[in-house]
Parts: structure tokens; sequence; C-alpha cells
């Protein structure tokens, strides 16, 4: 009997799959639910523009046709928005794929890919998965603690992830702090500046004071990748689409890694109307500042501690193992996160939803935590 484990390269042996949120329909099936409030994948909970369903339909006569490969038009709409070149951006089958893409295409086996405690659970998953060596720096405050990750460097470093604001704890940094941290970085250094909730974060109602845009400091910084999103505030999850914005040499090598048709046509088409619809982007963000507010003060109220954070999404603190807790909210119809496997076992992390799912899981919460 053949043990294919054996056979696998030892990356993959040794790798623990990603843990999504537990879908709505899993939910409701294993405990007979009919309503239930899905706060754990930092979906918006506006859902799409409608611009962005609206240019959908069009696409299905032409789905025996491959998607354009090269995603021409969604490149051009990305590159007026952002006064960048077509020739700096790579598209992903969201943007995890991206972050895939720059380790694949700079690291292979015993290189060393720079992350933080706490940071992104797919940064050490595409480092395990090309066998390279994973350096998680000690996090300062739940957040990114730059200086150490400078001294973090060897010979054998090619990459660095950094997320701003950071998924799970929601924690930023500031436009001086990235900065200097480019600045100090040597040049064969990759950094990879993961903004997937850069619209949210740049909300000023956030008084995130000095959020930096990721994209200009391309001008100074040839090392560098921005990755963005269409999952979060775009609400547009469920297409899969995202994309990498880097100098036109590291696009080149990132895109020779990338599959010929990694972005579908329908995805292709609705990123591209949804970058149309810049009122949607507010409302959502408008929603986002408000329910945060809203969240924020009734954890106060109730003693509860918290990570603030600028993203779509807040860490609140338990101060006792958070599994029972989940498990009773799920009872009760609501889906949050929990977060051990991010080395927070106290906390569960909760996605800002609409008025009336903020309020169902306050009440729920309310009630497990007697
Ligand atoms: C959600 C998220 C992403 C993006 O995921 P995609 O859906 O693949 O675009 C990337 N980075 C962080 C930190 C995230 O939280």
């Amino acid at each position: 009997m053949v043990d294919y484990s054996e056979l696998a390269v030892p990356g993959i042996r040794q790798l623990a799959p990603y843990q999504p949120g537990k879908p709505i329909s899993e939910l409701k099936r294993e405990y007979g639910l009919s309503e239930v409030v899905k706060l754990a994948s930092n979906e918006n909970p506006l859902g799409p523009s409608p611009k962005a369903i609206a240019a959908i339909p069009a696409e299905l006569d032409d789905l025996a046709r491959y998607p354009d490969g090269n995603g021409f038009a969604l490149k051009k709409k990305l590159s007026e928005k952002y006064s960048i070149t077509p020739d700096q951006i790579t598209l992903g089958n969201g943007s995890n794929d991206v972050l895939e893409f720059a380790a694949r295409t700079f690291a292979q086996t015993n290189d060393e890919i720079i992350f933080s405690q706490h940071a992104f659970a797919v940064y050490p998953l595409v480092t395990q998965a090309i066998g390279a060596r994973a350096v998680v720096v000690p996090a300062n405050n739940w957040g990114h603690d730059l200086d150490a990750m400078l001294a973090a460097i060897t010979d054998r470093t090619r990459v660095i992830f950094i997320a701003n604001p950071n998924n799970p704890t929601g924690t930023w940094l500031s436009e001086t702090e990235i900065s200097d941290f480019l600045g100090k970085l040597p040049e064969r250094v990759i950094v990879v500046l993961d903004e997937a909730y850069f619209e949210y974060a740049t909300s000023p109602a956030m008084g995130a004071n000095g959020y930096p845009d990721g994209m200009p400091l391309l001008n100074k910084h040839n090392n560098l990748i921005v990755s963005r999103t269409f999952s979060k505030a775009y609400g547009l999850a469920g297409l899969r689409v995202g994309y990498g914005v880097s100098s036109a040499a590291i696009t080149n090598l990132l895109n020779r890694v990338r599959q010929p048709f990694n972005v579908n046509s329908l995805a292709l088409a609705a990123a591209c109307a949804a970058l149309d619809d810049q009122s949607h982007i507010d409302r959502s963000v408008d929603l986002n500042v408000t329910g945060m507010g809203m969240l924020r003060a009734a954890f106060d109220e109730m003693k509860l501690g918290y990570i603030p954070s600028v993203g779509n999404f807040i860490c609140i603190d338990l101060g006792i193992d958070a599994t029972h807790a989940y498990h009773e909210l799920l009872k009760k119809g609501v889906i949050v996160r929990p977060v051990a496997n991010y080395e927070m076992p106290n906390h569960l992390r909760v996605t800002i939803g609409t008025r009336q799912e903020n309020e169902t899981f306050l009440k729920a919460l309310a009630e497990v935590l007697g």
C-alpha cells in the first residue's frame, strides 16, 4: 500500500488548510436554524454595487469563451483610477492569489519569509506550501513591530508580508512608519503591502489620520508590491478578484506564475463596473463607521475589552478561552470568527454588519456572556 502523504513534498505534508468562516448554509443544516447572521468573513453587509450586478448578465452569452487573460478593461480602469500603468498590475483570483505569486516568484526551499505574529493566516500557508521558512516576528501591542521585522532580515530573507490594517487584529501602521521601514529595507527584499481593507481604512470618519496609501510609495520603491481586493468593501468576495501593483519588472515576473485565465469573465465585468460606483463604497464605509461606533459603545458598556480597528471587523477579548462563547453564539444563529489559530484564544473577531445584524449579535453576545 502506498502512503501518498509520504510522496507529498515536505511543505504540503505538514500543511493545515486555511479555516474559512462557517458558511450560513452549514450552520442552518447543523442546527436546524432558519435565521442566521454571519459576521465571520469581513464581507460587505450591503453586498456589491448594483452596477456590478447589472454588468454580469451581458457576459452570460459568452460563457463558452475564455475570459480575457490579460484583463485589459479592468487593468485600464485601475490604471486610470490610481495613476499607474497596466504593466504594473497583476490580476488575481482574489488577492490571496497575488500573495501566493509573490511567495512563489521570490522564495523557495529554505529561503526566509518574514511576517508578524497574529498576521493574516495566508502568509504562513503560502510560506509553508513552497517549503520556505516562516520567520514570525512577535507583535507589539497586537500590531506589526516594524523595527523587529527589520532586525529579523538575514541573507536568506526574500519576502516580507505586511498587512495594513492587519486581519484579524485591525491594527494599522502610519504613513511615516511604512515609509521609514521601506527606506531602511535592502532593495533585494520584496515587501508585500496587503491593503485588503484600504477603502475602509481610508475613511476620514475612522480618524485614521496618516493611514498610508501604498500606491504612491511605488514611485520610490521598486521592491514593493501593493495588494488590494474586490472582496471586502467592493462586496464581491464570491467572484474572487483582487490585484497586485508593483514595478513593471516585478509585475512581469508575477505574471509568469499566474494561470492564464485566473480571473473569470463575470468577475472581470463586475469589478470594472464596481469601480464606477464610488457612492456605493461611500455608503459601505459610512455604514461601517456607524456600526463600528455602535459595537464599540456596546463593548464599553459591557466592560468588554477590544483591539481598536480601522477595518470592517473588530476583535473582542473575553478574558477566557473564547471557544465556548463561539459555540453558544452559533446555537443562537450568529457566526463570528474564533481566532485561536492566530494565537488569540481569548478573542473573537466580529465583522461589522448592518444595524440589524449588529443588534442581533450584541443581544446574543449579552445572553452568552450572561
Ligand atoms: C480578506 C483578506 C484578503 C483578501 O482575500 P481575497 O478574497 O483573496 O482577495 C487579503 N488579505 C487580508 C489581510 C484579508 O483579510
